[in-house]
């Protein structure tokens, strides 16, 4: 059994992306201001104070939109870069002309604005960006340049613009790819293992046995199918509280867990139940292999709270003949089970291939 509903896991990937974008966009504000600042000194040193003042008040805007985002205050730190880059690209371009390439830093907020999770929203600002970038191209053949600078330094300053929008481009692509790789990565460990446990869970364990059933009927080699369940749980929970009992199933899955050979396959079929699929197994190797994980269980108490929890486990083995259906395996492991309870719990008890 999964603990974690599948609309809380989504909510919980869904969030972290979320986090993602609002982090990609506090670093663009890092780099924008840092350009901000190389422009400010090249101003300067251009004779430009005018412009060299713009700077300064838009890398003001950008430490502000930084500071609004870090204290998730989002739509204000949004509403601060737009009209920053907007307003400031647009300045530039008009003053100094199309050439001097400022206008390619609108591009950088095309990909931000089409990852935002926004999409409504999204679509009409793509859609005035465009309309600025266009009327800026406009704008630029009507307008006379009112700061012309030699042709080497528009080069050199077009020059540094493109290499800003490239690094600023792959640096939040690459960034957000990962942010969101990492969310899958999330999402794909909740939705294959059991969150209390850290076992596969019940689907997943399915499909992986599915595969590994396949693999032995090719190969002719033998397989067996294990049920394991912790006997009178319903008596830790009742002595001990549900949170020891908790305990008591985790304790349990990592001492079967840690008796694993390679290709095993554990995953937590139910409440205290667990199922194992022993790849290789005849019946008496699977026999002996759950005779080694019932001794060490019934050795090893699991340290609770209030003291040590005695913890016993009976097994219910079924070498799996090939041509037996995977459900009719179970049923049979489970009968096996049920006749280990019966004789006393505690014990390993095959049944009849
Ligand atoms: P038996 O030896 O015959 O297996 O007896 P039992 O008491 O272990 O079995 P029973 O089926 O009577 O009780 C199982 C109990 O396990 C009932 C249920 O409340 C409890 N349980 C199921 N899932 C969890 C869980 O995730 N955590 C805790 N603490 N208890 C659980
Ligand atoms: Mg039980
Ligand atoms: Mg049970």
């Amino acid at each position: 059994m999964n603990t974690t509903p599948p609309s809380a896991a989504a909510a919980a990937v869904t969030g972290m992306s979320r986090a993602a974008f609002w982090l990609m966009l506090r670093r663009i504000a890092v780099f924008a201001g840092c350009v901000d600042l190389i422009y400010l000194v090249v101003f300067f040193v251009l004779g430009m104070p005018v412009m060299a003042i713009v700077n300064v008040v838009s890398l003001g805007m950008y430490a502000a939109a930084w500071h609004l985002l870090g204290q998730r205050r989002n739509l204000p730190a949004v509403l601060l870069m737009w009209t920053e880059v907007l307003v400031h690209a647009g300045l530039c371009t008009v003053l100094l002309g199309w050439a001097s390439g400022v206008h390619y830093f609108l591009l950088v907020f095309i990909s931000a604005v089409a990852v935002s999770r926004a999409a409504r929203h999204a679509t009409t600002a793509l859609a005035f960006l465009l309309l600025v970038y266009l009327g800026l191209d406009a704008a630029t053949q009507l307008i006379p340049i009112r700061y012309p600078l030699p042709n080497e330094v528009t080069t050199a300053l077009r020059w540094l613009n493109i290499t800003v929008v490239f690094v600023m481009f792959g640096y939040t692509g690459r960034y957000y790819v990962q942010r969101v790789a990492e969310a899958e990565a999330r999402l794909r460990e909740m939705a294959t293992t059991d969150a209390m446990s850290g076992l596969w869970n019940r689907r997943h364990f399915l499909t992986l046995a599915q595969g590994q059933i396949e693999r032995a009927r090719r190969d002719g080699s033998a397989v067996a199918l294990v049920l394991a369940d912790i006997d009178h749980f319903k008596q830790v929970n009742d002595r001990h509280g549900h949170d020891a009992g908790d305990r008591v199933i985790q304790h349990v899955s990592g001492l079967l867990h840690g008796q694993l050979r390679a290709g095993d396959l554990l995953g937590r079929w139910g409440g205290e139940e667990f199922i194992l699929l022993l790849p290789g197994c005849d019946a008496p190797g699977a026999a002996q292999l759950c005779e080694r994980m019932r001794a060490h269980i019934a050795r090893s108490p699991c340290e609770a709270g209030a003291g040590m929890i005695p913890v016993t486990v009976s097994f219910g083995v079924m070498p799996m003949p090939v041509d037996v259906p995977f459900e009719q395996a179970v049923q049979q492991a489970d009968a096996a089970l049920y006749r280990a309870k019966g004789a006393g719990r505690n014990r390993v008890v095959a049944a009849a291939a």
